[in-house]
């Protein structure tokens, strides 16, 4: 897997604007992030605008899933966000909902 040139990923950065824990330190790993397929992409197709409809949301997260059931590093963003864990925002083909149910 040859890493992608691509600029940040764009939802990483979204996450860190909106207060979601990100945690930098040496003992996280983020290398699984130069093979994202969201890389440089906009991040509000990852994360909703405010006061979003239920039917702009469905095709919003769809589109994010088309996405991510295409990126090789799905299984480690996934995990990343369920130990973290994110809260907001589409991550290894989950929503936040889905996220949630799979911890309770
Ligand atoms: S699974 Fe989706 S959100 Fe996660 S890195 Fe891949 S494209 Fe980005």
């Amino acid at each position: 897997m040859a890493p992608r040139a691509d600029p940040p990923v764009g939802h990483l950065i979204d996450s860190a604007r909106r207060g979601t824990r990100i945690d930098t330190s040496a003992r996280q790993d983020w290398a699984w992030q130069q093979y994202a397929r969201c890389r440089g992409l906009p991040p509000d197709i990852f994360y909703p605008p405010d006061n979003e409809r239920q039917h702009a949301r469905r095709r919003r997260e769809n589109r994010a899933r088309l996405i991510c059931v295409r990126c090789e590093v799905a299984q480690q963003c996934l995990e990343h966000a369920l130990r973290w864990p994110e809260t907001h925002g589409v991550w290894g083909a989950t929503t936040p909902r889905e996220r949630s149910s799979k911890h309770s």
